[in-house]
């Protein structure tokens, strides 16, 4: 509005990546609070569709920040892996990694945001952008206000992305998820992040997840089916396959409410900047083979904060240096990895062997569970996986020898 004092930075969206952000520049900076203005166009706590696995770098991220989890959360303390009629648990009682729900998990970021001295204006979305010499100017309901650089923190379906024309991409993740409160599942499944990636065999890229959660104080289960719906690749039955997947759990498929979302994934090929603006979180892209997304989004919070603390250092708002900048971090590592290899890992004729040496190799399941509990992900692990699996497959060898 005319007369408003310009703010250093607009962030768009209150999610993981949003909050996360406003989090990280108020940890680095702390006086920069009264300059920050975060716009969410929905108000907290609010639906958002996830089954809320948070791995342990996620967590101890928000300790970092100051701001400990401190709503419901129940503690994994292991993964599970399956494959047809094989599958595999492996423990990870200290890891770290909980499962929230994300209405009152995202609601508690936005207060402690709020504690920071940073105002959250609710029911308020971006309209529209204009970017100029001297900064931004964002359309809101009823006006609009001045930056001198704005965040696309606003989701898949970021407006931040639309109304500066970044290229949309292609590859949209599918994931459907279902929420039940059956007392099926086996007592010792407890505590587990349990994927199971029997539907590959049948051309779904991805898996159906089953993770413990608390919901209303009661226990209950969020599962769901994740598939990467790669171009070039015909339709799959996926919504066919999650409902055997319920049905084969003793879950009628049609005695629960089923809620689709899709998810960006990243493609290191399309921008994530340009001058006075920045995408964090989904609006950039997340991990496009498990779909994991809320730790992921705390990393580029704290790389989005780097970029602007420096910018505003410099007075240079043109964010040159923050793609290459993501692709190098063991972040962006992590993402190209996945996006390179995602075709080959889920192809229907190769994937029986990646999950062969996993269920005979316990290396290889050490720290494959690792990379899911703890986080992080597999391009840091790779040289560890690499050799537990050159050494499963010497055996191998020697057995049939
Ligand atoms: C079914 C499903 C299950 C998932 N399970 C997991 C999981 O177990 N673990 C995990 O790590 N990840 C999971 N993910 C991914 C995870 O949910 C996302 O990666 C994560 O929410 C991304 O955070 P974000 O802040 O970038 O976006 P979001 O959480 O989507 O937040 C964006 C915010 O922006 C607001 N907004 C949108 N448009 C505007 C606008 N124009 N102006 C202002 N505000 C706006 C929205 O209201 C929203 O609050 C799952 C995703 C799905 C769909």
């Amino acid at each position: 509005m005319p007369g408003e004092k310009p703010y250093e930075v607009v962030i768009s969206g209150s999610g993981p990546a949003g909050a996360g952000l406003a989090l990280a520049l108020t940890a680095r900076e702390p006086a920069l609070a009264g300059r920050i203005l975060v716009l969410e166009a929905s108000s907290h706590p609010r639906e958002k569709i996830c089954a809320g696995g948070i791995t342990a770098d996620g967590v101890r991220q928000l300790s970092a920040w100051g701001a400990p989890i401190e709503v419901p959360a129940v503690p994994i303390k292991g993964v599970r892996l399956r494959f047809g009629d094989r599958w595999s648990d492996i423990p990870a009682p200290e890891s770290g990694a909980v499962v929230v729900r994300r209405d009152v998990f995202d609601a508690s970021l936005v207060r402690a945001v709020r504690d920071r001295g940073v105002e959250v204006r609710e029911e308020t979305p971006l309209l529209d952008l204009r970017r100029d010499a001297s900064g931004v100017e964002v359309a809101i309901p009823g006006g609009s206000v001045r930056a001198r650089c704005v965040v696309g923190a606003d989701g898949v379906a970021g407006g931040v992305r639309r109304a500066l024309r970044f290229p949309q991409g292609r590859r949209h993740v599918r994931l459907i998820v279902a929420e039940t409160f059956d007392q099926t599942e086996p007592a010792e499944s407890e505590g587990l992040f349990a994927f199971d990636f029997s539907c590959v065999a049948r051309g779904v890229q991805g898996y159906v997840w089953d993770f413990p959660c608390v919901i209303d104080g009661r226990r209950a289960m969020s599962r769901g089916i994740f598939d990467r719906a790669p171009d070039g690749v015909r339709r799959r039955d996926w919504k066919g396959e999650f409902a055997r997947a319920l049905a084969e759990r003793g879950v009628p498929p049609d005695s629960v409410i089923w809620k689709g979302f899709p998810e960006r994934a990243f493609d290191p090929r399309l921008p994530i900047s340009m001058p006075r603006a920045l995408l964090v979180g989904d609006a950039a892209g997340i991990d496009p083979l498990m779909g994991e997304g809320i730790a992921q989004s705390f990393v580029y919070a704290e790389l989005a904060a780097e970029t602007l603390l420096r910018a505003g250092r410099r007075n240079d708002y043109r964010f040159r240096e923050y793609h290459r900048k993501l692709l190098r971090s063991p972040l962006g590592r992590e993402l190209r990895l996945t996006a390179r290899s995602a075709d080959t890992l889920y192809s229907a004729r190769h994937f029986p062997f990646w999950i062969s040496l996993l269920f005979e190799s316990a290396s290889v399941r050490k720290v494959v569970g690792e990379a899911l509990a703890e986080g992080g992900g597999l391009s840091q692990r790779l040289g560890r996986i690499t050799m537990a699996a050159l050494g499963r497959l010497i055996t191998r060898g020697w057995q049939r020898a």
